[in-house]
Parts: structure tokens; C-alpha cells; sequence
């Protein structure tokens, strides 16, 4: 079952690939690796030194030793588990959870940068999934909340030491956002990065069109996509249910944790998409609007400029931000 999945998210990247760069003449410059847990691409339809792609693998997997909550040398993972004492950091794990923190004031801590207490009780990858026991998760609910960071020049404490920081709603856009300047400082104008389905374009096709980025049928990853953008210079993210879950006695249980109740958040939402210029902003917003529901999370994204939103309801209806991608 787990096979399956992964198997299909992997042939699904693939799918997202090729939809977007087909009517190219020339062979883009390209690896598929896995990092983050999940499949990353960088396809780069310039010319340039195979080192360039070379050096975008050793960033990746350079963020990956810093931000993951699995390895247990990372900053974050040192955070975690410094008992309450500062930890000095990298500029990066610094800059990271500063906008953890203001997303989690933006939405009053629908979205949370410390709910790591809680999401690190759920395994949505083993093959035999436990549904955490209700004690476990009462318990470490009390320990989210973001105002427990303390951040001063280069160190983060906690005060509580039971709380813990989780980046996985927004380092897959900070990464990528930092491979993009990285693949514009050498000369790259036309390229697709995507780590696993954060999706982020620097300028258009070479032949001066836009890229097209399929937006997947939750749950139908092989089928049509549900719909496509058409984007130059921005980054397409999707939160959602069928990203990483289990179904346990016929109920979802999904990885995006409503702190409130220390369950996946149900609110009649099956993805958020988010199409804006920087990947971090369509990463963590794209979570941010899925927790904070299809009500409050279209009139947050209404009110924002450049920001365009496709809300995907449990019957796979489709809502469009106001003035979606009209320019
Ligand atoms: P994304 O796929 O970007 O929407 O991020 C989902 C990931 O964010 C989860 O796998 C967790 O690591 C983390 N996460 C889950 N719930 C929350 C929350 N309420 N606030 C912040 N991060 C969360
Ligand atoms: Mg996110």
C-alpha cells in the first residue's frame, strides 16, 4: 500500500515534469533524487556545467541535515532536545523559524511552528500505522505554542522543554527558494525546481512561453489534473490531505495537525494551492490557508496582492482566489 503510494507520487512528479517542458527542443539538464523524504527535481534548460546541478544536490542535502526533525545532529533536532538550554544556529535555521513564527502569529496558532510535539507522535509512513492514544496526544498538545521561542542573535531556546520545533510546513520553500538564487547567480534563466510537488519556476520555457504546473486530483494522482497553471517566475505549492496519510477503521487520518485538537485538521478541505513569486510565502501559506479552513484561509488570500489561491473542497469542488491569476 505504502509502495503504491510512494511509487505513484514519484510517476506523479514525473507526470507534473513532462506536462510542463514537453514541447522542448533541446534536453533540459535534469536529476531526480530523493531528499525531504519525498522526490526533488531540478531541471535547467540552459547551458550550463553539470557542477551547477551537482552543487543544488550537496544544498539540498546540506538543508536537509539542518531543518530535519529525524536526524538527530540537525539544528533542529538539536533544538528539540537542548532541555530548555540556547542552541546556536546556522543564519538559515535562524531566518527559517522567524518566519515559522510569523505565520503562526498571522493565523493566531492555527498553524503553529511548535507543533512538532504533537506530529512527531503521528508516523504516516510506516506500513502499519498507530493512531496515537488520546493521553499521549492531551499531553503533548500543552507544550505547542510558538511563543515558547526565544530567539537571540544566533541562538533559539525553548522555554519549555518539552516543546519542540517542526519546519516541515515551510523548508521545502525556503530550499527551494535559496537553489533559485543559487541557479540565478549562475546565469540560469529558464529552469523548474520541484521538491516533491513544490513546485518553483525561474522565468518561462526557452522558447518565451509560460510552464504549465498541473494541479492534482486529490487522491487521483495518475488521472488528469484537476486543472493547470500557467506560470513564469513563481512557485506553485499544494497542502492537502492525500499528501501523506493513513486510513484506519475508515477514517483519513492526515499530516497536517490541527494544534487545537492535536488531530489531523478536518474542516471540509482536501488541498490549498498557492501560486506566488517566493516558494517559502506558497509553502507556508498553502498550510496556513488549509488550517485556518476555506473561509477564513480565501479571505486571508484575498487580502494579500499577488497571491492566488485554488481551494479544493472534499468533493474535489474547486474555489478560486478573487482575480485568480488575472494580470
Ligand atoms: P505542508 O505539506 O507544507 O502543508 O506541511 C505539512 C507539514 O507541516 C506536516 O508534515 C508537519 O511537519 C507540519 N505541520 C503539521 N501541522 C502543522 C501546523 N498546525 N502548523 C505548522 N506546521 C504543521
Ligand atoms: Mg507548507
Amino acid at each position: 500500500m505504502k509502495r503504491i503510494r510512494q511509487v505513484s507520487l514519484l510517476l506523479a512528479a514525473a507526470a507534473l515534469l513532462t506536462c510542463g517542458c514537453s514541447r522542448f527542443s533541446t534536453k533540459p539538464l535534469s536529476f531526480t533524487g530523493m531528499a525531504f523524504d519525498t522526490v526533488i527535481a531540478v531541471q535547467i534548460y540552459d547551458s550550463v556545467d553539470e557542477e551547477v546541478l551537482e552543487h543544488c544536490k550537496t544544498m539540498c542535502s546540506e538543508y536537509e541535515q539542518k531543518f530535519s526533525a529525524t536526524i538527530e545532529t540537525s539544528e533542529i533536532s538539536q533544538i528539540n532536545s537542548a532541555g530548555g538550554a540556547p542552541v546556536a544556529v546556522s543564519e538559515d535555521t535562524i531566518e527559517l523559524i522567524k518566519k515559522g513564527i510569523y505565520y503562526s502569529e498571522l493565523s493566531n496558532g492555527a498553524f503553529d511552528i511548535t507543533v512538532g510535539s504533537v506530529s512527531s507522535l503521528w508516523d504516516f509512513k510506516s506500513e502499519e500505522p498507530i493512531i496515537p492514544s488520546p493521553e499521549s496526544i492531551a499531553e503533548a498538545k500543552k507544550h505547542i505554542n510558538y511563543d515558547k521561542i526565544v530567539i537571540s542573535n544566533n541562538t533559539v531556546t525553548l522555554t519549555d522543554p518539552q516543546t519542540k520545533i517542526d519546519v516541515g510546513a515551510i523548508a521545502k520553500g525556503y530550499i527551494a527558494d535559496r537553489l533559485k538564487d543559487y541557479l540565478k547567480s549562475q546565469g540560469v534563466k529558464h529552469a523548474i525546481i520541484n521538491l516533491g510537488g513544490n513546485v518553483l519556476a525561474i522565468g518561462g520555457k526557452p522558447d518565451g512561453s509560460s510552464f504549465n504546473i498541473g494541479i492534482r486530483k486529490p487522491f487521483h494522482e495518475e488521472e488528469e489534473p484537476l486543472t493547470t497553471v500557467k506560470i513564469k517566475n513563481k512557485s506553485v505549492v499544494t497542502s492537502g490531505t492525500s499528501q501523506r496519510y493513513f486510513e484506519k477503521d475508515g477514517n483519513l487520518y492526515h499530516h497536517i495537525i490541527d494544534p487545537a485538537s492535536g488531530y489531523p485538521c478536518n474542516n471540509g478541505l482536501n488541498s490549498v494551492t498557492i501560486i506566488t513569486n517566493s516558494s517559502l510565502t506558497a509553502d507556508a501559506l498553502s498550510t496556513t490557508c488549509f488550517l485556518l479552513g476555506p473561509d477564513k484561509g480565501l479571505r486571508l488570500v484575498n487580502q494579500l496582492d499577488n497571491v492566488d489561491a485554488v481551494f479544493v473542497d472534499t468533493n474535489n469542488e474547486i474555489t478560486y482566489s478573487r482575480n485568480f491569476l488575472k494580470k
